[in-house]
């Protein structure tokens, strides 16, 4: 299974990605429902025609209307399997697009980093942070800077945690955790030297 698309900055009602699952459920039970009408048919069918006395068992004839009728009951099979495993993977979303929207809620009001593992570039909110810099000034405070990439991290920390919760596949997570981490050993490095040359 791959990292679910779901905006998770919005109730599951209003997910897009929950709605096209909703809706494969909703395809699915259209096409179960169309798939035992059809069964049913057939079998009005053959009654009529062996009623009228066409159909003798062993017959060619009686071979081929068991064939059909097979066929048609095999489709009524997969047709009410798929309608299940719509149901189930639509419900999974739903359940998990749920905990995710609850964290998801929780770090923002925490001021943390939004658009959390939405499938969407993170967008960090520099502007915001810099309004908190009581004096304007063209320079980024390296702990401002720090501060941003601690919640990153923490935030994608939280996401791959329930991913680890629901067994689902966190690779792409873990990808851009490394990234931050990356990041963050860099500017701490650039921090350094310039204390260094600060201090010379
Ligand atoms: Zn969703």
């Amino acid at each position: 299974m791959t990292t679910t698309p779901c905006a998770w900055s919005v109730d599951w009602n209003e997910c897009p990605n929950c709605a096209r699952l909703k809706k494969h459920v909703d395809d699915a039970h259209a096409a179960l429902l169309a798939a035992s009408e059809r069964v049913d048919q057939a079998y009005d069918e053959y009654r009529d025609v062996r009623d009228a006395g066409h159909v003798a068992f062993g017959t060619p004839s009686h071979r081929a209307w068991q064939a059909r009728l097979d066929n048609l009951e095999q489709q009524v099979d997969e047709a009410s399997a798929a309608s299940r495993a719509a149901i189930d993977e639509w419900g999974k979303s739903i359940r998990l697009h749920h905990r995710f929207h609850m964290a998801y809620t929780r770090i923002d009001a925490a001021g943390h980093v939004g658009h959390v593992g939405t499938g969407e570039t993170t967008s960090l909110p520099e502007t915001e942070e810099m309004e908190e810099v009581p004096t304007p000034t063209p320079l980024i405070r390296a702990d401002k800077l720090m501060g941003i990439l601690d919640r990153a991290e923490a935030a994608y920390k939280v996401s791959i945690g329930f991913c680890d919760l629901w067994d689902l596949d966190a690779s792409d997570l873990h990808a851009r955790l490394a990234t931050i981490q990356t990041i963050r050993t860099q500017f701490e490095r650039l921090i350094d030297e310039a204390k260094e040359n600060h201090h010379a």
